[in-house]
């Protein structure tokens, strides 16, 4: 099974796919992740790709590509995986699905998590407080709200087009939240 997630930040996209991928065996990728451990090793393109993240912009599309295929690629991921905040933009999900078609996969189900701006603020600040990430300050977050809705938002009408797009109300406590997706994705 191939499931994306899209949702703003705060939405509990991480959370919720990591139970996800408990329950259903296939792993989880987060390109988020994959984005923070080669800023972790501290070359040129690191620092490059730090520079987006920490102004709450996105990575370039071909890079993120890149990193997903090879990821793809794997075994482990043959039987399936959870999309942890890719695809991005619609260029990122055209490229996904031609990836996927040339490997002969489809995708399953698109997971939209979708939640009030106030909770999502009010998540990330105390994210900012726990994890102390770089780019969940007040200003970066306003910036990655704003650029989920210009350039993530779209691929909404894109997947609900091809009749892939479930909305899930993730205002609610992540037991709630998880009751939902279980439901959605036994029935995918
Ligand atoms: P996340 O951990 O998913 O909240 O992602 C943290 C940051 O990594 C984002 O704000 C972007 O700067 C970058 N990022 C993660 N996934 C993508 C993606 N699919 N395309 C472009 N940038 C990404």
């Amino acid at each position: 099974m191939r499931i994306v997630f899209i949702g703003p930040p705060g939405a509990g996209k991480g959370t919720q796919c990591k139970r996800l991928v408990q329950w259903l065996g296939i792993p989880q990728l987060s390109t988020g992740e994959m984005l923070r451990e080669v800023i972790g090793q501290g070359t040129a393109l690191g620092r490059w790709v730090s520079g987006h993240m920490t102004s709450g912009q996105l990575a370039p599309d071909h890079l993120v590509m890149r990193m997903m295929s090879r990821r793809l690629r794997e075994p482990d991921c043959q039987r399936g995986c959870l999309f942890d905040g890719f695809p991005r933009t619609i260029v990122q999900a055209q490229l996904l699905d031609e990836f996927l078609q040339r490997q002969g996969q489809t995708l399953d189900m698109v997971l939209e998590l979708d939640a009030q701006p106030e909770v999502l603020v009010s998540r990330l600040l105390r994210r900012a407080d726990i994890e102390n990430r770089g780019d969940d300050d007040w200003e970066t977050v306003q910036q990655r709200l704003v650029v989920y809705q210009r350039q993530t938002a779209p691929l909404l009408d894109y997947y609900r087009s091809q009749n892939l797009l479930v909305t899930i109300n993730a205002d609610q406590k992540p037991d709630e939240v998880f009751e939902v997706i279980q439901a959605a994705a036994g029935g995918a």
